[in-house]
C-alpha cells in the first residue's frame, strides 16, 4: 500500500502532446501552485507540449524541483521560475511583465490553493481570507493583468483549477467551498467578456495523489482504526465509482487539452473528472 500512496512524479511518456500552431517556444503558458503538485504537472505538461512556461509559487525550492524535473525529460519548452506571494499585487504586476518578456503571453493556468478545516463557527477569519485571496482574488487580479495581453496576441485561454467543491460541498471547508464556487463563476465571466478570442474553463477533479492529500493518509487511517487503503477507497473515493486516485499528470493533460485548439468550442465551462463522485450514488 505504502507505494500506492507516494505522489508519482510525472514522467514524460504520460504527458500528451496536442499538435496545436499555439503550442510552441513563442507562446508563453502562465502556471500558478508550480512548485507542488497539480501545478508543477500542469507546468511540465505545457512545457513537453513545447511552450514557454512562466512557473510561479511562494515556494522557491519546489519551483526549483519543477525546473529540475523539466530538465530531466528533455522538455520542449522552457520553464522559467518567477516566484511570486499570490497575496501581493505588485509582485503578481511584476511576475506578468516578467511572463510578457517571455513571449506572448496566451495562457494562464490558476491552480495554487490551500485548504483549512474547521466549522464555521470556529473558522478564523485570517484563514478564510488567506483562502479568498489566494485562491480567488489573485485569480481574478491575473486574469484582470493578462487579458489584455491574449487580445493583443490574437487570442488565449484562462484554466482555472476548482474541485467537486465548486459542485457540492463537505463540512468544515467553508472557505474552500466558497472559494471554489467563486472561481467557477470567475470562470463563466472571463468566457463572457472573453469575445470569444480568449476562452476560460475549469477543471474539477475528486482526489489527486499530491503531498497535500497523500501526507493525510496516515494519520486518517490511525485516526480511524483503518488500513490506509480503507482510507483510499472508503473515506476519499467512498462515493466515487473509482478506486484510485488521479495522478496529478491526468490533471496536467486536461488544461493542455482545455488551452488546445481541441477545446475551442469549451468556454465558461467545467470539465468534470470525477469519477461519478457527484452525480451518481450507490
Ligand atoms: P499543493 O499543496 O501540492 O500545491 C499548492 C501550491 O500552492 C503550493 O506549491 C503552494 O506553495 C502554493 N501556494 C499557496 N499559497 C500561495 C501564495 N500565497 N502564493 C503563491 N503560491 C501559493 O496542492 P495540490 O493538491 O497540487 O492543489 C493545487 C490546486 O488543486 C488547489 O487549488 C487545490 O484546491 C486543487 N485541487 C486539489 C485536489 C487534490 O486532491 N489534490 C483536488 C481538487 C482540487
Amino acid at each position: 500500500m505504502g507505494e500506492d500512496i507516494t505522489p508519482p512524479e510525472v514522467e514524460r511518456e504520460d504527458i500528451h502532446t496536442i499538435d496545436d500552431d499555439r503550442f510552441a517556444p513563442e507562446s508563453v503558458c502562465l502556471v500558478t501552485g508550480a512548485a507542488s503538485g497539480i501545478g508543477r504537472a500542469v507546468a511540465l505538461s505545457a512545457a513537453a507540449n513545447g511552450l514557454t512556461v512562466a512557473a510561479t509559487d511562494i515556494d522557491e525550492d519546489g519551483l526549483d524541483g519543477t525546473a529540475q524535473r523539466a530538465a530531466a525529460m528533455d522538455a520542449e519548452g522552457a520553464i522559467e521560475t518567477v516566484p511570486t506571494d499570490l497575496r501581493n499585487d505588485a509582485e503578481m504586476d511584476a511576475l506578468v511583465d516578467a511572463a510578457t518578456e517571455l513571449g506572448d503571453l496566451r495562457f494562464l493556468a490558476n491552480v495554487a490553493g490551500l485548504q483549512h478545516v474547521d466549522p464555521i463557527e470556529e473558522f478564523p477569519m485570517d484563514a478564510y481570507d488567506e483562502i479568498q485571496d489566494v485562491m480567488v482574488r489573485a485569480p481574478t487580479y491575473l486574469a484582470k493583468r493578462c487579458l489584455p495581453h491574449m487580445r493583443e496576441a490574437g487570442g488565449g485561454c484562462v484554466g482555472n483549477m476548482a474541485s467537486v467543491h465548486g459542485h457540492y460541498v463537505t463540512s468544515d471547508k467553508v472557505a474552500y467551498n466558497v472559494a471554489k464556487f467563486g472561481l467557477r463563476g470567475l470562470t463563466q465571466s472571463i468566457a463572457a467578456e472573453g469575445d470569444g478570442d480568449v476562452r476560460s474553463f475549469s477543471v474539477s477533479t475528486g482526489y489527486v495523489k499530491t503531498p497535500l492529500v497523500t501526507g493525510q493518509i496516515p494519520d486518517t487511517a490511525e485516526q480511524r482504526g483503518i488500513s490506509e487503503r480503507e482510507v483510499v477507497e472508503d473515506v476519499m473515493l467512498g462515493q466515487s465509482r473509482q478506486t484510485e486516485m488521479l495522478a496529478p499528470v491526468e490533471v496536467g493533460n486536461l488544461f493542455l487539452f482545455g488551452f488546445s485548439e481541441l477545446a475551442r468550442h469549451l468556454n465558461g465551462g467545467d470539465l468534470l473528472f470525477d469519477g461519478g463522485m457527484t452525480l451518481t450514488y450507490a
